[in-house]
């Protein structure tokens, strides 16, 4: 039995070197206290990882002796060392489980906690847990620069979206990308300036809502075209949230997705209107010159035959003023050709080749006066409304102005029937370089007048064809279609342009630009008085003019006026005459004559070079005044009374 003792005891102590031995194996430090706080056990992990003097570590010694070593050598920071182990033992004492973290002054950092084990005392462990703390603040620094990163790229991402966003709102023209669900994924701001709609919520916008069912039926095949994957363009014309009507150009290109299948579209679309209108006025101009110079032709010839058939009934009126048969006659048919020759003047107005007397004419004036003019003529049923500003000056021939704005009235009655609304207005207008070359004019400063009425308006049929002289469609008998063809003529041979806004029962406003002046000074205002007539002889005059018929008929009304008359048929035959024939007092010549002498050249060398006080061109195919320069000019056809007063006029 004794035997069994010692081996016994032995055992116990055999176990309890290999428990230690396992434990001083383990990298995690060990401490067992008792009830009075004095060591029990311990491990070599602990003494390693606490850098505890060896001899420091026994069975029985106090714990508190470590806090104070501890304390003493700084391991829990500078400051009361009997303090910091005061409070530590009395929180030793409390025997509750506790776990700190404490990062000691070589940086190591060591968790320790601890156990109470009933009836045995308190176990502490301790871990070295630095190199997964500087895991941990690797990690945590890695995600938060990767945080930092993703918020850059954000903020990034929405700069640039941002900058997208700023450019395609700059473009002026419609810009959105559709999904393959038909739903608008991005709009820009020309939805919102065009019809209202809000570019944050493009999901809620609806093509055939905001373009209205009729503009939208006529684009869906288009759409559904690129929708298929083929790029579609095309034309046509929407009405914005103003109430404007534009045409508009869209182009459509389809988004393939990396799986071939169409993903979405792109869309541009533009206003085109400006762009078409000044493409239609280029060729309403070319169509015009084209069509004034086979009308100016043929007026020229006509109106010699004019000139000779009012000049010889003329005279037929005069001489045979008394017989019944004159009245009966002759005097129709003067009148007939009376208006055959106004035909012709407004012919000659359309072809530009209508001599103008332009003055300095006071816009707001003018208007009164033809509006006044015309009221008397107009039905009461029929507003009048003019608003000009004041002091706006044009330099235009005023006879002619009064007629194209007549022209333009009277349009407008019919177009209302005689029951509706019209107004002239007159503002100061700025062409800048632009819109003037769109119009072919030079860029500066212009008035322009707006007449529009209520009336029917006119479809593009009628539109195109406005200008065309004997185009109308009025019935026979009350239209001549030679009204806008009139306007028109004068207006381009004032230096200005016209515009036309117009459409089916949307009324009509015809819009013209003429070239603004300066008020006149004072003095020019004065109109020159007026010489009495008279038949007294008049002295020598040299009528030039290769037409026979036209000759005789205007030296009969030289004669009349008091002059004796020398004839010549053509510039070569006048030259001599002027050379030898001494005494002509008036050299009146036709400008364009056969055999290569022109009136111009002829009746500066009569005035210059021979010293003939008086000299007047006449032509039935005038150029423009700048052209016909400094010499006085009678249109034909004239009858004695204009050829009396063109006389009478003072020489300069
Ligand atoms: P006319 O008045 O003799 O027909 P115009 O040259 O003045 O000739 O006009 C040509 C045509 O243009 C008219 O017949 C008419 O169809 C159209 N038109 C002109 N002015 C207007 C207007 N204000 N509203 C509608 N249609 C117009
Ligand atoms: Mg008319």
């Amino acid at each position: 039995m004794t035997a069994t003792i010692p081996d016994a005891a032995s055992d116990r102590l055999k176990r309890h070197e290999s428990l230690q031995a396992g434990l001083d194996l383990i990298d995690q430090g060990f401490t067992l206290i008792d009830g009075d706080l004095r060591f029990v056990a311990w491990n070599e992990a602990f003494i390693r990882l606490l850098d505890f003097p060896r001899e420091m570590v026994f069975v029985g010694a106090p714990f508190e002796s470590f806090m104070r070593y501890n304390a003493a050598r700084g391991e829990y920071g500078p400051g009361d060392a009997p303090a910091y182990v005061a409070e530590r033992m009395a929180a030793a004492r409390r025997f509750t489980p506790h776990e700190i973290e404490r990062t000691r002054p070589n940086g190591q950092v060591l968790r320790v906690r601890g156990v109470p084990v009933p009836g045995i005392g308190f176990v502490t462990l301790y871990s070295d847990i630095t190199a997964q703390k500087a895991a941990e603040r690797q990690i945590r620094e890695h995600a938060a620069l990767l945080e930092a990163r993703v918020a850059e790229r954000t903020a990034a991402l929405r700069h640039s979206e941002a900058q997208l966003r700023l450019i395609t709102d700059s473009i002026p023209a419609l810009v959105a990308y559709v999904d393959r669900t038909r739903c608008y994924r991005y709009v820009n701001r020309g939805y919102q300036e065009w019809f209202g709609l809000d570019p944050a919520r493009p999901a809620a916008i609806s093509a055939r809502e905001f373009l209205g069912a009729s503009t939208y039926e006529g684009i869906k095949g288009h759409v559904a075209q690129a929708f298929s994957g083929q790029p579609a363009s095309f034309d046509y014309e929407l009405t914005r949230i103003d109430g404007s009507r534009i045409r508009v150009h869209t182009s459509l290109i389809p988004d393939i997705g990396a799986d071939g299948q169409v993903a979405g579209c792109f869309e541009l679309t533009f206003d085109n209107t400006e762009h078409l209108r000044a493409q239609e006025l280029v060729l309403r101009a070319q169509k015009m010159e084209a069509l004034g110079q086979l009308t100016g032709g043929l007026a020229h010839d006509f109106n010699n035959l004019l000139t000779v058939i009012i000049g010889n009934l003329g005279i037929l009126t005069e001489q045979r003023r008394d017989t019944a048969d004159t009245a009966e006659f002759v005097a129709p048919a003067l009148q007939a050709a009376r208006r055959g020759a106004e035909l012709i003047r407004r012919l000659l107005s359309f072809a530009r080749q209508q001599p103008l007397a332009a003055v300095a004419v006071n816009v707001h004036q003018a208007l009164i006066d033809v509006a006044r003019l015309v009221r008397r003529s107009l039905p009461e049923s029929l507003q009048i409304e003019v608003q000009a500003q004041s002091g706006l000056w044009i330099w235009i021939d005023p006879a002619e102005l009064e007629t194209a704005l007549l022209n333009l009235l009277l349009n407008a009655r019919d177009a209302t029937a005689g029951n509706g609304r019209v107004s002239i207005r007159a503002s100061a207008a700025e062409l800048l370089p632009d819109a003037a070359g769109d119009r072919g004019l030079a860029p500066g400063r212009y008035v322009r007048i707006d007449v529009s009425d209520d009336g029917c308006g006119m479809d593009e049929a009628t539109r195109s064809r406005l200008f065309d002289p004997f185009f109308t469609t009025k019935p026979p008998g009350s239209g001549t279609g030679l009204g806008m063809a009139m306007v028109y003529g004068f207006v381009n041979q004032s230096g200005g342009a016209i515009d036309v806004e117009s459409a089916p029962d949307r009324g009509t406003t015809i819009s013209i630009w003429l070239p603004a002046t300066d008020a006149p000074d004072d003095e020019a205002l004065d109109v020159p008085a007026e010489l009495p007539p008279g038949a007294q002889p008049q002295g020598l005059a040299l009528l030039v003019e290769d037409d026979a018929a036209v000759r005789q008929v205007v030296r009969h009304n030289l004669l009349a006026l008091g002059y004796a008359v020398l004839e010549a048929g053509n510039g070569a035959e006048a030259r001599q005459m002027l050379a030898h024939a001494p005494g002509i007092t008036l050299l009146l010549t036709d400008v364009v004559m056969p055999g290569g002498v022109d009136g111009r050249d002829l009746a500066r060398e009569a005035r210059d070079l021979h010293h003939v006080p008086r000299v007047l061109l006449m032509s039935g195919h005038a150029p423009a005044r700048a052209e016909a320069g400094d010499l006085p000019l009678l249109r034909k056809p004239f009858s004695a009374a204009e050829l009396a007063a063109a006389l009478r006029e003072p020489r300069e």
